[in-house]
């Protein structure tokens, strides 16, 4: 049998099957698709502005090294007259975070792209190993949310940039549309929908470039572009409610390739709805040209890398079916135990929010207003920022250190 003619040239050898719709693609007509839907979603957003300088959330996990590859990449080709600068949070992890701080290290050379890593400690006084020492794993991933958060806006700052791109993708994207779905919080779900997040107030711009992009689609496109990136998992467990949508999420997918991008858009849809919020994006190409703006608080999960949560063990497959010669740890979960870590998860929510709403009444959808931290100075609306409050708990669990 002949082999199958690519779909888009009609002549090279389809080698891939897209995992987004299953076209049949030659390799190089793989890699340009997926470098012009990504041009796509940051010009019909309008994203950048000529001479901007941008940080790239650097993790050296595939996510961010694809994204600082493409932008790269499409900045050379269509002249966005970008000044890309690598920006990477240590959290101090040891045998993960300084593993993949040598990948970021090796793409800021390849790349030529200036670097700065910004450590949890000097920042806050703990490592995350510290912290988990203290606080055990359970809940490290909100910890671990709330500091990157603001060490990637205060390495910005120390930078001099105002826009920081992450490498979050369309998977992650309908992750956190269906956690908020599932949590009733639709002023939250149509926040992490927009391509653009962080207030009006705050000095860093964040945005999602590869918010269409598939997961399997940047590991392939990493594979066929031999981009160098670090697989291993974070070695904290992530966060039993997200691990159990991502779950629900690649089963879809398996069903319905087209189910990812349909959660995003339904979020966008259903964002519209939301006095006060506007989704963002092409979705499509359906309108808009304004640049909408979400509140800070939300983006999508505590961790920056999806490496960490997988618990189908899907994507470690695919990477070592792709890598092949590689051996790579298979990421079984036991998912029993996900389960009831998320019902105690729920529960916990459930009694959190019966006394903030007074008895489950939905959410409130208005702005937050914003005010900075009298502690550290972080823009916050409460007097005293999340990370603040999260280390007063914690330096009370080590009184011989002094802050
Ligand atoms: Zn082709
Ligand atoms: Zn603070």
């Amino acid at each position: 049998m002949a082999p199958a003619l690519c779909a888009i040239c009609k002549t090279g050898r389809a080698l891939i099957k897209r995992p987004k719709n299953h076209t049949k693609l030659c390799k190089s007509c793989f890699i340009n698709i997926f470098e012009d839907e990504v041009h796509h979603t940051i010009t019909s957003s309008q994203l950048f502005y000529p001479g901007e300088k941008v940080a790239i959330g650097a993790s050296g996990g595939k996510d961010s090294t694809v994204l600082a590859s493409v932008l790269k990449t499409l900045n050379e080709r269509h002249g966005y007259g970008l000044e890309l600068v690598l920006l990477s949070i240590d959290e101090g992890i040891k045998g993960y975070r300084d593993d993949s701080l040598e990948t970021v290290k090796k793409n800021a050379v390849e790349y030529d792209m200036p670097l700065l890593v910004v450590g949890y400690d000097e920042l806050y006084g703990w490592t995350m190993d510290q912290v988990v020492e203290t606080i055990g794993k359970k809940g490290n991933c909100t910890y671990c949310g709330v500091f990157r958060r603001q060490a990637l806006d205060r390495g910005a700052k120390m930078l001099g940039i105002r826009h920081v791109v992450t490498g979050h993708n369309a998977d992650d994207v309908a992750e956190t549309v269906l956690m908020n779905l599932l949590r009733g919080d639709l002023s939250r779900l149509s926040r992490s929908t927009s391509i653009v997040t962080g207030d009006n107030k705050s000095e860093v711009k964040r945005s999602k470039p590869l918010k269409y992009s598939y997961e399997k689609e940047i590991v392939l496109y990493a594979h066929h572009k031999k981009l160098e990136y670090f697989s291993t998992e974070c070695i904290y467990s992530p966060e039993a409610f997200r691990g159990s949508a991502r779950t629900l999420i690649k089963q879809l997918e398996r069903v319905r390739p087209s189910a990812i991008l349909d959660i995003v858009r339904s979020g966008e849809d259903m964002a519209r709805l939301v006095p006060g919020e506007s989704a963002s994006s092409c979705g499509g190409c359906k309108s808009k040209t304004e640049t909408p703006v979400a509140a800070p608080e939300d983006d999508a999960g505590g961790c920056g890398s999806s490496n960490g949560r997988n618990p189908g063990g899907e994507m470690a497959a695919m990477d070592k079916q792709l890598r092949e010669n590689e051996e790579a740890e298979g990421l079984e979960v036991d998912i029993t135990k996900l389960v009831l870590e998320s019902k105690n998860r729920q529960k916990e929510k459930q009694r959190d929010s019966a006394t903030k709403n007074g008895g489950g009444n939905p959410k409130p959808t208005t702005r937050q207003v914003l005010g900075k931290c009298q502690r550290c100075g972080y823009m916050s609306s409460q007097d005293t920022c999340q990370a603040c409050t999260l280390l007063e708990g914690l330096n009370k669990n080590r009184p011989q250190i002094q802050i």
